[in-house]
């Protein structure tokens, strides 16, 4: 049985992590799956979905990193918005989002087994907004057996 589930959130910004398993577990449950696997995917280019440690202040940390590896103050090709050809009024400045959204990645497989979501103790599927404040949607889609 596949089952799909579209969670909408309103994030903070602009780098928010926003740990969102109890959404997933919440949908897992719902649909009953037993055995199976759940897809977590962000279906924008500036969010990353990670599955870390809900730590106040290692989230600090990968701000951080993340704001070393790519400055909003740079230069970048993308931001040069004179170059680019038919882009919307209100296109952001924001090619380090996107970098940063490219280096953690979009999307999350986890695990079902007896009906749990089957991460270890630390982990936590986490939404990584890194373009924010903003309307987000993350797609849960869900395979696998409801008996056994
Ligand atoms: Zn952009």
């Amino acid at each position: 049985m596949l089952h799909n589930h579209l969670l909408t959130f309103k994030t903070q910004g602009p780098i928010a992590v926003r740990n969102i398993t109890p959404d997933v577990q919440r949908f897992v449950q719902n649909a009953g799956i037993r055995q199976g696997q759940i897809l977590v995917f962000s279906r924008h280019t500036t969010t990353a979905i990670a599955i870390n440690e809900d730590e106040e202040r290692l989230l600090e940390d990968l701000s951080t990193y993340l704001t070393k590896l790519a400055p909003p103050t740079d230069t970048y090709l993308h931001n040069d918005l004179e170059l680019r050809p038919n882009i919307p009024e209100a296109e952001p400045r924001n090619a380090h989002a996107h970098l940063m959204a490219i280096t953690i990645g979009n999307s999350q497989t986890i695990p079902i087994i007896d009906g749990a979501l089957a991460l270890g103790t630390y982990q936590s599927i986490l939404l990584v907004e890194l373009d924010g404040p903003r309307s987000r949607s993350v797609l849960l889609q869900a395979i696998g057996m409801h008996l056994v």
